[in-house]
């Protein structure tokens, strides 16, 4: 089946797609060359950049008239991508998110809270068709508005919900001030978006009373749908027929033995409007060798560590925001809310980590975790960097991907 779709897709991309089709010509390969999955080594990649430069509708491997729905991801500069959809691919995406959410245990009976942005962003719909599909009821919240949240969580009995792991944590907050999670009946948190810890991930399941699971998906490539964890959160289970996986050296672009950290780069087996071929998704993962223990025995992927180019460097030594967040994340008395401000003074980049603490404290307490928290972030990064204790409430709280690292001049 995976051959199958494999050579469709090289086929229509080779029909429809001209820049695609040059770049298999510059390689000296034509689609009747790809026999199997073996061969997906041979195939040109694509990147974030082919898709931003065919800006609005440059990569379509359809008519126009079959796209019945677009969206877009944010783009950091100017243009968004946009990612369009024929009926085939709505309803591929819709199976993609149903599997996803049986895998994280959810079911006819839940009530479903999305508490993402509705609109060009795929995540609210993703999940909103996928869990209607379930026969969950689904509660199209969107995002912000907290206060409206946790009134509707409550007095629907919303069981699972979704969102950015950054906005779990200002939920945690908010149901804590409140006193309100003996009257929350939640059990599930399924969290995507932006990277995360399992730091972060004890904070929520402890605060909310939730387990709470990571979903992996990429607009660019169909939105949330691809990976998602099941409850023993050992790694993401991908869905493998609709799509193959590899991990290459970000820099090289060469294959990595299997169990080696890379680049995931993901190709689609059975989307109609914008196949992607050998996609770099510049996001850090590997795969996990061996079955997981709840009976499905496909090769996991390891939660994303981060992406490429989140990568700071730091007095010349590379730090993720990952690395830090799992520092701040193991001191007792700190709240997870943090910032970095990376900046340079002369030469080489500074960093400075900002965190508040979970409650007020007294000056001297708060001297004294400052002290602690700096040790510790030296101690494991092997770097110097600042850090500056915080009043609880002092940083920008977001409704969706929290930003976490700021250029100072
Ligand atoms: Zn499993």
């Amino acid at each position: 089946m995976q051959t199958q779709g494999l050579r469709k897709t090289v086929r229509a991309m080779w029909d429809e797609v001209p820049f695609y089709r040059s770049r298999m010509e510059d390689m000296g390969i034509s689609p009747e060359e790809i026999g199997s999955t073996e061969d997906l080594q041979r195939l040109p990649f694509m990147t974030k950049c082919d898709l931003r430069d065919s800006y609005p509708m440059g990569i379509l491997a359809c008519d126009t008239e079959e796209v019945v729905r677009v969206h877009a991801s944010s783009g950091t500069t100017g243009k968004p991508t946009v990612v369009p959809y024929t009926r085939n691919d709505i309803r591929t995406w819709e199976e993609c998110m149903e599997n996803c959410l049986r895998t994280a245990g959810v079911a006819r009976g839940d009530v479903f809270q999305v508490i993402l942005g509705y609109g060009l962003f795929t995540g609210a719909l993703g999940f909103h068709y996928g869990a209607e599909h379930l026969g969950a009821m689904v509660v199209p919240t969107g995002g912000g508005f907290t206060g409206r949240q946790l009134m509707l969580m409550e007095d629907l009995g919303t069981t699972v919900f979704t969102s950015t792991p950054s906005y779990a944590l200002h939920l945690c907050e908010e149901v804590r001030k409140n006193g309100l999670s003996d009257r929350l009946r939640l059990r599930l948190a399924i969290l995507g978006g932006e990277a995360w810890t399992e730091e972060m991930r004890d904070r929520i399941e402890k605060d909310l009373g939730v387990i709470a699971l990571d979903s992996y998906g990429l607009s660019e490539v169909i939105g949330p749908g691809v990976a998602m964890e099941c409850p023993l959160r050992s790694g993401l289970h991908p869905n493998w027929d609709h799509f193959l996986f590899e991990i290459v050296d970000p820099v090289t672009g060469r294959v990595l033995p299997e169990g080696e950290e890379g680049e995931l780069v993901i190709t689609s087996l059975t989307k109609e409007a914008m196949p992607v071929i050998r996609y770099r998704t510049r996001d850090l993962t590997r795969f996990i060798p061996g079955k997981c223990d709840c009976g499905r025995d496909d090769m996991r992927l390891e939660r994303i560590k981060g992406r490429c180019d989140d990568m700071l460097i730091i007095r010349g030594v590379n730090v993720f925001p990952s690395q830090v967040e799992a520092v701040l994340g193991k001191i007792d008395g700190l709240s997870l809310h943090y910032r970095l401000d990376v900046f340079q003074p002369n030469g080489l980049k500074e960093l400075n980590v900002l965190c508040e603490s979970e409650c007020e404290l007294e000056e001297a307490a708060m001297a004294k975790m400052e002290k602690e928290t700096l040790k510790k972030l030296h101690e494991n990064l092997g770097i110097r960097v600042g850090f500056k204790l915080l009043v609880p409430g002092t940083l920008e709280r977001s409704a969706g991907k929290a930003v976490r690292v700021m250029k100072v001049a």
